[in-house]
């Protein structure tokens, strides 16, 4: 037997990779090895969540941004990006078009957009909380300060994404400009697991810079603050970027990624995202067959679609929501699993 193969039945075992290990295991793995971690994988979701995939509805709610993320699409310093905030009514009814095609998570998400104040998102969870009592909310807004995330936690949001990006600062700085800190967006991420929210992290694979240490530190850090949710997609290059001419992202070894973080967190809501979907006309499907058991089709209004663009070439912009969520659903069938009309709480 192989060594990486060794290495990935005892992480099956439960056993603790040190970051040599996972060096080893990133850098020298096979085809064949990666097919074995989603075959692992895959028996592994099966066994505590079913066939079922868990749909989550996201609302892009404003592409206006603070920051200036150097691999982002929506940063404050592209010109070329047509910029929109939508209202709370608009929000809810995005939502309440969700609720009639069966999805019971909401996710909020926007660029750091100031002119939303807490006490106004506050206003929007706590009424999509009582006009649906059976959905859960999810917000990913960036980086917060403490009260803020504790006022909307107490409004009744059930969860919050904010991937940590690296957990190496050194490769952090390169991917930010200097005005923004490692240190601050990982104790934004212990705030958030503190005040009880159900937690997500993650990262992009192959982001300018990232080397297989780095994703060893990743894992290493996976393993330690045991988010409830992971959020790992390729990178992929924005034209309007300063990492346009950057390669983008493996999909091979998003897809070990995701087997790797399955194995690693039985229980983790692990999505196939939509760049995942973008980098290969199947990504979504071959994710769920790697491990991954969510899935999060677009609820933004059509007309703003394409002005939340991240990276080039996002999929599923021209769409409305009802087809979005009939294409999945045949997707998700195409491939032996059911897409489930529940909240899909992390168990
Ligand atoms: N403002 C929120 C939401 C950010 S967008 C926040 O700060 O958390 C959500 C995620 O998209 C980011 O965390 C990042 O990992 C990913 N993303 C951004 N630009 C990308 C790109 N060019 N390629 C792939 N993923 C990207």
């Amino acid at each position: 037997m192989g060594r990486v193969r060794e290495l990935i039945d005892r992480l099956g075992e439960n056993k603790h990779l040190d970051k040599a290990e996972w060096v080893e295991v990133l850098s020298g793995f096979t085809d064949e090895d990666r097919e074995y971690a989603a075959s692992l994988a895959r028996e592994i979701s099966l066994a505590h969540y079913g066939n079922k995939i868990f749909i989550r509805g996201i609302v892009e709610f404003s592409n206006i941004c603070k920051n200036d993320c150097l691999y982002c699409g929506i940063r404050r310093s592209n010109q070329n990006a047509q910029r929109y905030r939508l209202t709370a009514e608009e929000i809810c009814e995005c939502c309440d078009e969700g609720y009639e095609l069966g999805f019971r998570t909401f996710v909020l998400q926007s660029g750091e957009d100031k002119s939303y104040s807490t006490e106004m998102l506050c206003g929007i969870v706590s009424k999509l909380k009582e006009k649906h009592p059976d959905c859960a909310v999810t917000l990913s807004l960036g980086e917060l300060e403490y009260e803020d995330y504790k006022a909307l936690r107490e409004a009744g949001a059930d969860r919050y994404l904010l991937r940590h990006e690296t957990a190496n600062k050194a490769h952090y700085e390169k991917l930010h400009p200097a005005e923004m800190s490692w240190e601050h967006r990982m104790k934004c991420l212990e705030q958030l697991k503190e005040l009880g929210y159900q937690t997500g992290a993650g990262i992009m694979v192959g982001s300018p810079y990232q080397t297989v240490e780095c994703i060893a530190e990743d894992m290493l850090f996976f393993e330690k603050f045991k988010p409830e949710m992971i959020g790992i997609g390729p990178f992929l290059p924005h034209k309007d970027t300063p990492f346009k001419d950057e390669p983008k992202g493996s999909y091979e070894l998003t897809l070990f990624l995701l087997s790797l973080c399955r194995i690693l967190l039985p229980r983790v809501l692990l999505p196939a995202t939509t760049a995942l979907g973008t980098i290969h006309p199947l990504g979504r499907e071959e994710g769920v067959k790697a491990g991954a058991n969510v899935i999060m089709p677009n609820l933004s209004p059509t007309a703003v679609r394409k002005k939340y663009m991240l990276y080039d070439n996002k999929i599923c912009t021209g769409d409305e929501s009802a087809q979005c969520r009939g294409c999945l659903e045949q997707r998700m069938k195409s491939i032996g699993y059911e897409v489930a009309v529940t909240r899909g709480d992390f168990k």
